[in-house]
């Protein structure tokens, strides 16, 4: 179902990302005219083992003068400043912010409307929405029309909880855009291969989800695909399957992402989306 998986030509698009000694991914182009999409990965950053080396999320154990580090190094590279740069305190939950003018000047790290929440929302040109992953699937939200944006986490709770249709209802209460003229851009995460869990979890999921390939049984032993149980969630909403992409590999088959599963103590790595700034 990886109908829209990316090869090596669309590694580091853009900006000379390769000559930067990185390899991340810049697919803002699945969105629509200035919207900018970026999934880091290992590459680039300053930590050392086991969070070698672009670690961006403070609670992993990382020395937080190298993850301060690393963040400085991508706001730089994103052009935006550190300010524009929104993190939020992800909990796996389905509490989503959002964020404009009055929000925005005074967002900091420790800022109450960041806290426990797990996707946020904006319609600001130049201002960079992410989501820490290191296994759990980003997701990617733009209306291309109406230049809004959304990053979300979606772990198992976040898509078993449907994060996703909360995000489309938020925007459509709040702007009247319907998630039809949505598309959506889901980033590396944790595949069917590696993705193992127990019967009642696996049963959960095959009751969400009684019609899509999301739960495989092999043996004793059940494997969970998110991306396909989040791209049952956006059909759901009203997104039309072909402005659905899924971009990246496995985060535990293949070791240029963290992986929670494989490694434990690990980093994470970061989806940014952003609407570029007019030209004045
Ligand atoms: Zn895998």
């Amino acid at each position: 179902m990886e109908r829209k998986r990316l090869g090596d030509e669309d590694r580091g698009h853009g900006d000379g990302a390769m000559s930067r000694g990185h390899a991340w991914l810049e697919v803002g182009y699945l969105l629509g005219p200035g919207f900018r999409l970026l999934f880091t990965d290992r590459t680039g950053g300053v930590s050392e083992p086991p969070y070698d080396e672009m670690n961006l999320a403070f609670h992993t154990g990382d020395d937080p003068s190298k993850v301060a580090k690393n963040r400085a190094i991508l706001a730089r590279w994103i052009g935006l400043g550190d300010s524009r740069m929104i993190y939020p305190q992800q909990v796996h939950g389905l509490s989503v912010a959002w964020l404009e003018g009055t929000s925005v000047r005074s967002v900091t790290m420790d800022e109450e409307v960041l806290r426990g929440k797990d996707g946020l929302i904006s319609t600001e040109s130049g201002l960079a929405l992410s989501v820490l992953t290191a296994d759990c699937v980003p997701l990617a939200l733009a209306y291309p029309e109406r230049g809004i944006v959304a990053v979300l986490h979606a772990g198992w709770r976040g898509t078993i909880g449907d994060i996703a249709s909360i995000a489309c209802r938020l925007i459509e209460e709040r702007t009247g855009a319907k998630a039809s003229e949505a598309r959506a851009v889901m980033g590396p995460c944790i595949g069917p291969c590696c993705y193992e869990v127990d019967k009642g979890r696996a049963e959960q999921f095959v009751e969400k989800y009684p019609d899509g390939n999301v739960v495989f049984r092999h043996g004793g032993a059940w494997s969970l695909d998110l991306k396909q149980a989040n791209i049952v969630n956006l059909k759901r909403c009203g997104i039309e399957e072909s402005a659905i992409h899924l971009v990246g590999g496995c985060t535990c088959c293949e070791p240029r992402y963290y992986s929670f599963r494989r490694d434990g103590i690990t980093g994470r790595q970061g989806a940014f989306l952003w609407r570029e700034e007019k030209v004045r």
